[in-house]
């Protein structure tokens, strides 16, 4: 009889860095679980798409997005509905590079993507995967500003 699967889809046009390979091994194993690792790189036609086309038929258990905030929240609301996990990466911000190499970099935990500072030069903006959260939900945090 096969060990049970831990079935993850990652939903980015971005490759998995090494070290989030390794945390997802790591806690797959930690749950005694076989991790079925499956990406969905291309364009997301909707989030309704995805789930009813992709994660519902797949039966994947936990799906890694990295969304903007209205689909993340859309996708978290749907999760919670239909019994799938919602992950995302969480990456710290390390510091403006102008030059390239950086000294710091570690190809296993880093991205660099290109961006430019408050004067318009070109910078890289260097980030460290740290480890991966669960997206409970999304919400908005307001107070009032007018008195009835
Ligand atoms: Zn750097």
């Amino acid at each position: 009889m096969p060990g049970k699967t831990l079935k993850v889809l990652w939903v980015s046009k971005h490759k998995l860095l090494r070290e989030e390979q390794r945390q997802l091994h790591a806690y797959a194993e930690r749950h005694g679980l076989e991790l079925q690792l499956d990406t969905f790189p291309q364009k997301l036609p909707s989030i309704e798409w995805l789930v009813h086309r992709k994660v519902l038929p797949g039966g994947y258990d936990v799906v890694i997005a990295v969304l903007p905030l209205t689909m993340t929240a859309q996708l978290a609301e749907l999760a919670q509905h239909h019994g799938f996990q919602l992950w995302r990466p969480r990456v710290g911000l390390l510091h403006y590079d102008r030059k390239l190499p950086c000294p710091d970099y570690d190809e296993d935990r880093d991205i660099l993507s290109p961006a430019a500072d408050a004067d318009g030069k070109a910078v890289y903006v260097h980030k460290r995967f740290l480890h991966f959260e669960k997206v409970v939900a999304v919400e908005v945090v307001a107070e009032p500003v007018t008195t009835p």
